[in-house]
């Protein structure tokens, strides 16, 4: 498979939009999915559809198999020791309030939780709900003018109260990327029972993540920004920590046994995915990783840093732009024409059939502290080429004319 014809396989990407040749730069929003991946869902409802881990018939075994085939293919893909360490959830917004309520369950008042200036708010307002009920004390680390976090006093934020930490691998605005496993070793430095989870919604689709090399304890991701369907999330964790875990959510599937008295769960990680689970969207979300693999995550990453640095230096020559974050960083540029409102440009992008994003990016603290609105993000995946770059710094072009 070679990537400079990829834009091919994505059957959404070959339209036009009032009259223009589709743009499509709105992948961290969410990425668009090749014919395979389409096709696969397609074969499930029409050959195979049945409920899984339940039937002993002959679709609801091919159901079960496929669909636990694709949790192998998870764990391989971020090196997790193993299998049973991998939870179907919804999305990464699910498996981050999983966690903060499972995981706050035991907490005390006045323990404390870390996060960032720069999270999403799925990795904000979870942990905001379990801070008031439990009456824990949220801290942050601070992001600094040039978009990168301020870890120079990180030690100073730790003590033997602090629960968790987590946070954002590659800001989904900033494109910044975090240096996830220095700041989780500092931590456990200061308190070894900290738990650290990792926010790799950005990441994991555009470069290599091991969750054992970044010293992770979980991360949580989405399907549906890997060429993946929409309403499939990972939850992975080590097996120690998941075996403390109370379950989320009650109901079939994830039993052992129910007595009018008492219920005893399941194994892991059935434990874990009550009711019948989104069957077609976890095959959908194997076959995006076998796309993937067979194209190669550093190919991915070599041609998405090359589309960034391109971009970047393009747009830096137009001087009626500002440019948010550091230079040095994943396929997400976000920026602002001086003096004209992210949502006017996006709107003249649009008639132009440029996709790209306007507004805060769920990310209203992060704006705040930049003491911006909103921003445009332009943000890139494996489709896009040069042409698309230069048909964004052209549109950018013509949004300046316009509002002069
Ligand atoms: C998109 C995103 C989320 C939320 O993901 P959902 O799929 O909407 O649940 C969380 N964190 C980051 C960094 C994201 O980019």
């Amino acid at each position: 498979m070679n990537i400079v014809n990829a834009k091919n396989e994505f059957p959404i990407l070959s339209q036009k939009i009032n009259g223009k040749d589709l743009v499509y730069l709105d992948n961290s929003a969410t990425s668009q999915k090749p014919q395979v991946v389409i096709d696969s869902i397609v074969d499930y409802y029409t050959n195979y559809n049945s409920n899984v881990h339940r039937g002993i018939h002959t679709l609801a075994e091919k159901a079960t198999e496929k669909y636990e085939e694709v949790r192998q293919k998870v764990a391989d893909f971020i090196n997790a020791k193993s299998v049973n360490e991998i939870i179907f959830t919804k999305g990464t917004t699910e498996s981050l309030n999983f966690l903060a309520s499972s995981l706050g369950k035991n907490f005390q008042k006045d323990d404390e939780i870390i996060l960032t200036e720069m999270e999403h708010h799925s990795n904000i307002v979870p942990w905001q709900f379990i801070a008031k009920e439990k009456g824990l004390i949220i801290k942050y680390i601070e992001v600094k003018p040039d978009g990168t976090l301020d870890i120079e006093n990180l030690e100073s934020l730790i003590n033997k109260k602090t629960k968790i930490i987590s946070l954002i691998h590659v800001s989904n605005v900033l494109g910044t990327i975090n240096p996830v496993e220095k700041i989780i070793k500092r931590a456990k430095l200061i308190n070894p029972d900290i738990i650290a989870i990792v926010d790799i919604a950005q990441s994991v689709p555009h470069m290599k993540v091991n969750v054992q090399k970044i010293k992770a304890d979980f991360v949580v991701f989405s399907a549906h920004k890997m060429l993946g369907p929409t309403g499939v999330g990972v939850l992975w964790g080590k097996y120690d920590l998941l075996e403390k875990l109370h379950p989320f959510l009650g109901g079939g599937s994830m039993i052992a046994s129910v007595t009018k008295e008492k219920t005893l769960f399941a194994e892991i990680p059935q434990r874990f995915e009550a009711g019948t689970p989104n069957i077609a969207g976890v095959i959908g979300f194997g076959t995006a990783i076998d796309y993937i693999n067979k194209i190669g995550i550093d190919e991915i990453n070599s041609h998405e840093q090359h589309l960034t640095k391109y971009a970047m230096e393009q747009i830096k020559q137009l001087d009626f732009i500002e440019i948010y974050g550091p230079n040095e960083r994943a396929g997400i540029i976000s920026f602002n024409i001086k003096g004209v409102h992210s949502h006017d440009v996006s709107a003249v992008l649009d008639n132009n059939g440029i996709a790209v994003r306007s507004g805060h990016h769920c990310t209203d603290i992060l704006h705040n502290k930049l003491n911006i609105n909103s921003t445009v993000r332009a943000s890139f995946y494996l489709y896009n080429n040069e042409n698309d770059v230069e048909q964004l710094v052209l549109g950018l072009k013509k949004v300046n004319k316009i509002f002069k």
